[in-house]
């Protein structure tokens, strides 16, 4: 039951794939997940390349299984050289490349002739059927329901999975909103093969976060959630915390990156992982936070989302 042509695709059990989510989606993470039947992605913009060389070998050293590399293309703080990126990926004999925000034809040729598969991660359903036409393999869509960047069309997962489903013939990942049985099973039910969590698996024993995040994300309900950067087209969702209020703020009075961008930056970020400062940074964060009410190992979560979904399906009216 629930083999798709995503599973098929990428040589895996369950079409749930983790999202790549920043410093999150590290080598335990993303072998966990595969372990358990999913499949992982690493996050290459949490290393330097050569980083993620040493993180891919990591991970290959903690799972046999399929697992994949993300990478986001959207505005940075830092200059960002993603061909070295990509090379790095390619000579690792990396299959799977999940590429988010803006589009990424100028390296497909690079990814078509190393034999990758590209799953293109985006907001709207034309991107998607731009994704298809350029060659990826599959699409991830996004709703804004969803962590970190929804776009800037305000479009739930409930009309774009259906949509994008009708207008792409290539596998359709449904992202944005998911965290249980009956979240995929709906998913599915509207024509996606297969869900990408990043909140969800955000909050489990592997993830390498401090445990004060994941308790924040027990504690914290779908209310929680802002958008931040929406005055400057790149919109965020996030945990509320003191620094979003600060930067909604900033955004009131018209500032720019300049005066934002020390707010938000990555690293920051990263430092409220490793800490368990709730304020301080900004944490990527789906309104399904909702649905999170404990912290269970992957393979306990993903075993979990297979066998619900069989009785949800099975007690249908
Ligand atoms: P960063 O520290 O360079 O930037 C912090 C934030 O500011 C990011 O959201 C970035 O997109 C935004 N930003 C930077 N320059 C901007 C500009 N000129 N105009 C508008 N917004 C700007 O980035 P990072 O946190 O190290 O992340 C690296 C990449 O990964 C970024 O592209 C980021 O958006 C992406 N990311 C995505 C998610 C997600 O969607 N779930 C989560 C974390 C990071």
């Amino acid at each position: 039951m629930f083999q798709t042509r995503i599973t098929e695709l990428f040589g895996i059990k369950y079409p749930i794939i983790q999202g790549g989510m920043q410093w999150v989606a590290t080598a335990e993470l993303v072998a966990a997940v595969s372990n358990a039947g999913g499949l992982g992605i690493l996050s290459a913009l949490s290393f330097d390349p050569e980083g993620l060389r040493k993180e891919i070998r990591r991970t290959k050293e903690l799972t046999d299984k399929p697992f994949g590399v993300n990478l986001t293309f959207l505005p940075t703080l830092r200059p960002i050289n993603y061909e070295d990126y990509i090379k790095v990926i390619i000579e690792e004999g990396i299959k799977i490349v999940e590429t988010a925000g803006r589009n990424p034809e100028p390296y497909m040729p690079y990814f078509k002739e190393a034999g990758i598969k590209v799953i293109h991660k985006c907001t709207a359903v034309r991107f998607a059927k731009k994704a298809k036409e350029i060659g990826c393999a599959a699409v991830s869509i996004d709703g804004f329901e969803c962590a970190g960047h929804p776009g800037e069309e305000d479009i739930t997962s409930l009309i774009l999975i259906p949509l994008t489903v009708d207008a792409v013939k290539i596998p359709v990942i449904a992202s944005g909103g998911f965290a249980d049985a009956r979240g995929f099973v709906a998913a599915l039910a509207l024509g996606a093969e297969g869900v990408n969590m990043g909140t969800r698996f955000l909050a489990t024993k592997e993830a390498p976060v401090h445990p004060n995040i994941k308790k924040w994300l027990v504690e914290a309900s779908e209310r929680d959630t802002r958008l931040i950067l929406r005055t400057l087209r790149n919109t965020a969702r996030v945990l509320n915390n003191k620094v979003v209020e600060q930067v909604l703020e900033l955004e009131k009075r018209g500032a720019g990156i300049e005066e934002i961008g020390p707010l938000v930056s990555g690293l920051k970020g990263k430092k409220m992982l490793e800490t368990g400062d709730r304020d301080a940074g900004i944490l990527a964060c789906g309104q399904c936070v909702g649905l999170i009410k404990d912290i269970p190992t992957v393979k306990e979560l993903i075993e979990r989302i297979v066998n619900e979904a069989r009785e949800v399906i099975k007690n249908f009216p």
